[in-house]
């Protein structure tokens, strides 16, 4: 029977401990702040912004949650985003994804200032990731708080392969250089890579981050491997799930997420800790 990776005592723990920063930097006379932009009303989008804005207040961060209506233009967007850049009171920017058609989110993220980007999707700081740099930049929350959580239960990544399930630039694509960086083995597969289950089930680590129910079933996966099971989906019951058959993996995984309880609440506890570490290097270096 697997260990359950407990995503959300330890985003508690790392909570209290961003609470306390904040705390320390008051004291110092600055007040980590964040802007949250929403453009639309996507259901799902407006739980994430709200949740994230509600957060930050309550660690003592300042937030702000800009709303958009879904027919906003990218001129109107960039111009808020500028507007922010020089707004010496945020020291983090997020603009929800996924935005409305009309709005190239590419331009939108490189439109951020690095040293505000709180998401890690500008492509100074990719490309400072994919070169493993040396010094501070953010890095993409989610995959921040995966490689948290594996530390925090002792997973050693070295010389392991690590199968990354799912390619995007908010998932897949920074925790590919995260955990290359970590010295593990990586292959990432997507919708259209053939024979996934072989794959799967060659990985010591696995992370599945698709949008695609119970996609991971017990027979994809090797005796002994750690589960990371990123997906959130709402079933037609209304049920949360994620895209792991949790219930029969977990009889062959050494340790799995549960979803909710894994890395979702890591994924927000983690924005916050970032959000901290970029007010900290904007004042401090
Ligand atoms: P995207 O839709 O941007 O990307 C999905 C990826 O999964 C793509 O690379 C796609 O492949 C791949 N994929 C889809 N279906 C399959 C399949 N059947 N077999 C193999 N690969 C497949 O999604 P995100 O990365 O943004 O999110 C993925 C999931 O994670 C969603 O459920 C989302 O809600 C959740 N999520 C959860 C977070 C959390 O905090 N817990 C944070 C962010 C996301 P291809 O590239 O070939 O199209």
């Amino acid at each position: 029977m697997a260990t359950i990776i407990d995503g959300k005592a330890l985003a508690k723990k790392v909570n209290a401990q961003t609470q306390e920063r904040v705390a320390k930097l008051k004291k110092q006379n600055i007040t980590p702040g964040i802007a949250v932009v929403l453009a639309g009303d996507d259901p799902a989008s407006l739980i994430y912004t709200r949740n994230k804005h509600k957060k930050a207040i309550k660690l003592g961060i300042n937030s702000i949650l800009k709303k958009f209506p879904a027919d906003v233009s990218q001129e109107e967007l960039l111009t808020e985003i500028d507007r922010l850049n020089n707004d010496d009171s945020i020291d983090a920017i997020l603009v929800q994804q996924p935005l409305p058609a009309q709005i190239d989110p590419e331009v939108i993220t490189s439109a951020i200032l690095p040293e505000k980007d709180v998401d890690g999707l500008n492509p100074l700081n990719l490309g400072k990731l994919y070169a493993n740099q040396r010094g501070n930049y953010p890095v993409a929350c989610t995959p921040r708080g995966i490689m948290r959580m594996l530390t925090e239960y002792g997973v050693n990544l070295e010389g392991q392969n690590a199968v990354i399930v799912g390619r995007s630039i908010l998932v897949g694509k920074p925790l590919l250089a995260l955990l290359n960086n970590a010295n593990a083995t990586v292959t990432m597969a997507g919708s259209k890579t053939v024979n996934l289950p072989s794959l799967t089930c060659s990985a010591d680590i696995l992370i599945v981050a698709t949008g695609t129910p119970s996609l991971v079933k017990k027979t994809d996966v090797k005796l002994g491997a750690v589960v990371i099971d990123v997906g959130i989906n709402r079933l037609i019951n209304g049920k949360l799930v994620g895209d792991v058959d949790f219930e029969n993996v977990k009889e062959r995984a050494k340790a799995i997420t549960p979803v909710p309880g894994g890395v979702g609440p890591m994924t927000i506890a983690t924005l916050m800790e970032q959000t901290v570490d970029l007010a900290q290097w904007r004042h401090h270096g």
